[in-house]
């Protein structure tokens, strides 16, 4: 491989040239516009084809202590830290057919974390689980969410196939309504959520995608009836088969090389090609990974935060790895990395070590790939983070395949159109007996905050109409005024890092400390609004000003598909190690502050069995659906 090189004043005016072209031919005035959701017509996109017809059963009117929305690791680190606080009754509401939310849904072939399994994994110092593969494969993952909602006794109360369609304070009983799609309407004290926001798949609005009359389906909702196999490969009802796919991010970059394997001609219909440095996956021992003591994977995940956050010195990088090795460019991407105040001589240290490392991505595609013209059109053309960065050691080299054409769309912003038989770029025809969609999820359009899931609060008053004036308004980012004893997890005004199920665990910590207080306290859950704006007030000051540098990056979801970041993602500016401090310090010494005095008596919490806590997993295929 070529080794990387400082690139000349001169060299760095070149590429910055280069980087706008390659922006301009791809920016879109339609913006998040150019996609279509999965519903109405296209709603076969999105059925479950994991579960078949769900269990018929009877509406549940009845009250929990504790309704979580949503199954994934948000979901089942919220019901499994309620336990460890005792608390009794806590209903898991899934869509899926099971636990494991982006996990349930993504069964891809090649599916596999591209975070360190022994950081990404929750729970493995509680569950005593070491996983097998240094990247585990989706199926690992699904099983581990499975076995920690085992041990923690979530399967009994949990309901599947199930959506949350709307959320209602009910002042008399001050308890929350939930109401489903399936009839249910029961009461729940505390109601949780945890949406995701990678769980809406998205497809792409191109003229004629309705027509085509072979087999289509969304990478998250994999049809192995129509492919044969499994995430490890094997597709042998693909033999014989012109398979297309679109979309060449995360999702693509996995799925690739395998579907290359299996069909008779693979056709990969890119638009931006992603970046993709080495992946270096190997099993892994215990003693490799140092799990001989109590604590190795907290300490573990907690040293990958402070890395990859930038925040405090580790004498030690225990994980090694693409994304510990390139920490210091990931300071575009998470909006709170930062703590020298960046300035002029900073961002252009910064910009010379980005075209160093993407010179040297740009580089592995030359080396990887066989025919030059396929490899110039695979080189990313933009700086480091300006997309997701990707990892894998088979992506390239499955293009030197006779069975595989690289079919560039940049030219016509995507796809031109979608017809009966195939797919037309650049006025040529693809014929397809199969049309993958790679096309990825509308980020954020579920849960409360799009509006797909009505919240109304106090005096009925709808959660963003509350918002529609200032924007969200949060205490740390879990709690509202005028919505009780509700408690939001996920990115909105709270931590972020690329290591997402640590920041869902230490959320869940706290959301369950909340619950554990009120119960205490024979409180609600509730800041007042002056709290709220002393936590707007944070979060403003300090907010690093990384607008500039999306607004020069080629298209995607990260910058609104290039016409800028999205204003209410703001996180807190800090970073994610200094904000899991505050709010350490903030439940020993001010969490009194949000508990209200309840008005009406109720029911005691049904305390939980700590016996029940400590007993080891049961067969986890034989578990209860
Ligand atoms: P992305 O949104 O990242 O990618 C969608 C792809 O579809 C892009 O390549 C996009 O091109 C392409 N596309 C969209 N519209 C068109 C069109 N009209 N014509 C041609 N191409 C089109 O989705 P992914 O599913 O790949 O990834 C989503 C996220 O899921 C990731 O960013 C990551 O956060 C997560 N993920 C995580 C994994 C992990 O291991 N942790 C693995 C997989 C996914 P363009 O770039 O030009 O818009």
């Amino acid at each position: 491989m070529t080794t990387p090189h400082a690139p000349t004043p001169d060299e760095l005016a070149v590429l910055r040239r280069r980087y706008r072209h390659e922006r301009e031919r791809r920016v879109r005035p339609d913006g998040a516009g150019q996609y279509r959701p999965t519903d109405a017509e296209f709603g076969y996109y999105a059925a479950d084809p994991y579960t078949g017809q769900p269990v018929a059963r009877d509406p549940l009117h009845d009250t929990v202590d504790v309704a979580v929305v949503g199954g994934g690791f948000g979901g089942i680190l919220a019901g499994a830290r309620m336990r460890q606080q005792g608390v009794g009754r806590v209903r898991i509401v899934e869509k899926g057919g099971d636990f494991g939310g982006t996990w349930y849904w993504n069964r891809y072939p090649g599916v596999h974390c591209d975070i360190e399994s022994h950081v990404y994994l929750p729970m493995l110092d509680e569950t005593g689980y070491v996983p097998e593969w240094k990247y585990a494969p989706g199926e690992e993952i699904r099983r581990h969410a499975m076995r920690i909602a085992r041990k923690y006794d979530l399967y009994p109360d949990a309901l599947f196939s199930t959506a949350v369609t709307s959320l209602t304070w009910d002042e008399a009983s001050e308890t929350w309504m939930v109401a489903t799609d399936r009839g249910d309407a029961f009461h729940a004290t505390y109601v949780v959520t945890a949406t995701g926001t990678l769980s809406e798949p998205k497809l792409p609005g191109i003229p004629g995608i309705e027509t085509f009359q072979g087999h289509t389906f969304h990478t998250s909702r994999w049809d192995y009836a129509y492919t044969g196999g499994a995430p490890d490969g094997g597709m042998t009802g693909l033999a014989g088969k012109r398979v297309g796919v679109v979309g060449t991010g995360a999702t693509g970059v996995q799925a690739v090389p395998l579907l290359a394997e299996d069909a008779q001609h693979l056709y990969v219909f890119q638009r931006t090609p992603s970046s993709v440095d080495v992946r270096a996956n190997c099993r892994t021992t215990a003693e490799d990974v140092g799990a001989d003591h109590d604590g190795w994977a907290r300490e573990r995940r907690e040293n990958f935060l402070h890395i990859v956050s930038g925040e405090g010195a580790a004498d030690q990088d225990l994980v090694a790895d693409g994304w510990t090795s390139s920490a210091d460019l990931l300071e575009k991407l998470l909006p709170s990395f930062r703590r020298d105040g960046g300035g002029p001589a900073f961002e252009a240290a910064y910009e010379v070590a980005d075209a160093a490392k993407m010179d040297e991505l740009r580089a592995r595609v030359e080396q990887a790939v066989t025919d030059p013209d396929t490899a110039e059109k695979l080189k990313p053309w933009y700086r480091y983070a300006c997309k997701r960065p990707t990892f894998s050691d088979r992506y390239y080299s499955a293009f030197n395949r006779d069975n595989v054409s690289l079919v560039d769309t940049a030219d016509t912003h995507g796809i031109e159109r979608i017809t009966e038989r195939g797919v037309v770029v650049g006025g040529d025809t693809y014929e397809l007996d199969c049309l993958i969609f790679a096309t990825g999820f509308s980020v954020g359009a579920s849960g409360v905050h799009s509006g797909k899931l009505p919240v109304h609060g106090r005096g009925g008053t709808q959660l963003l109409h509350r918002w529609a004036r200032q924007g969200p308004r949060t205490l740390h980012g879990f709690t509202s005024n005028g919505f009780p004893n509700l408690i939001q997890m996920g990115s909105l005004h709270n931590a972020s890092s690329v290591n997402f199920t640590h920041v869902l665990d230490e959320q869940a910590v706290h959301a369950s400390a909340l619950v554990a207080a009120a119960e205490a306290a024979f409180a609600l859950v509730e800041p007042s609004c002056d709290a709220e704006d002393a936590w707007s007030a944070v979060l403003a000051e300090g907010a690093p000003d990384h607008e500039w540098f999306h607004a020069e990056c080629t298209p995607g979801y990260y910058n609104r598909e290039g016409l800028g970041r999205p204003n209410n993602a703001s996180a807190y500016p800090h970073g994610a190690v200094a904000f899991h401090e505050l709010l350490k310090q903030w439940r020993e010494e001010s969490m009194g502050e949000v508990m209200r005095a309840k008005a009406v008596p109720r029911h005691q919490p049904r305390s939980v069995d700590v016996e029940v806590l400590g007993r080891e997993p049961v067969n986890e295929a034989a578990g209860p659906r």
